[in-house]
């Protein structure tokens, strides 16, 4: 069954990048690698074969002068969803921004836009999870008299795309919808975003965070 799985995202990745790399040219030569490196690293913490975490004082070391992060992870602030180690990567590998319900504000595509302008971050990856308490909260029309409503009025057109879906499937289907939104709003941030995405500079891709068996799906 795993086996199977494995292979199933494995096809998934290579269409993707089928996809992506037709008459572009230029795409695949540092847009692969990034992705490929989350994806084995992720498969590593599902199976608990994890290869950081060791050697720390030479690894600070080497990033003293510069950072140079071969990835941007967009997530929720879930204390079950730390990048660094569903990902199993580094210091120095991962560019973080983590708010509730993975959203992005003025604040956070800024971060996003030095990442990509000044440390050449060639990835960015939006990632959702299985349930997400802000889509849940969104999704139920739950109100706050605090900047929490900030967020769930963010996620609030997300919500509203999967009102006609089953109720079972609806909180999964909201938090990949939003994922997708997020995309979509990172994608056509100007003056800086979204220039580099025409350019192919920047490839951006969706995930979802699976609680059980902690598995990173893409979203398509
Ligand atoms: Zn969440």
């Amino acid at each position: 069954m795993v086996m199977c799985m494995n292979r199933n995202l494995k096809i998934i990745i290579c269409w993707l990048f089928l996809l992506t790399c037709t008459g572009t040219g230029t795409l695949c030569l540092f847009a692969e690698n990034p992705l490929q490196r989350l994806v084995e690293g992720n498969e590593r913490y599902m199976h608990s074969t994890t290869s950081y975490a060791k050697d720390w004082d030479i690894k600070r070391s080497s990033l003293i002068q510069k950072q140079t992060p071969f990835a941007v992870i967009v997530c929720c602030s879930d204390s079950r969803v730390p990048p660094e180690i569903i990902f199993d990567q580094s210091l120095g590998d991962l560019f973080v921004i983590r708010i509730a319900g993975n959203v992005v504000d003025d604040f956070a595509l800024g971060s996003i836009e030095y990442a990509l302008s000044v440390l050449n971050a060639p990835l960015i990856m939006v990632l959702g999870h299985a349930k997400c308490g802000a889509v849940e909260a969104a999704l139920t029309g739950a109100k706050f008299d605090n900047h929490i409503q900030n967020i769930v009025r963010a996620i609030e057109p997300a919500v509203k795309s999967v009102k006609d879906e089953p109720a079972d499937e609806r909180l999964e289907k909201a938090i990949k919808a939003n994922v997708r939104n997020v995309i979509a709003q990172i994608k056509s941030a100007q003056p800086t975003i979204a220039p580099l995405v025409l350019k192919n500079s920047v490839h951006i891709v969706g995930g979802y965070y699976k609680l059980d068996s902690g598995r990173v799906e893409l979203i398509n």
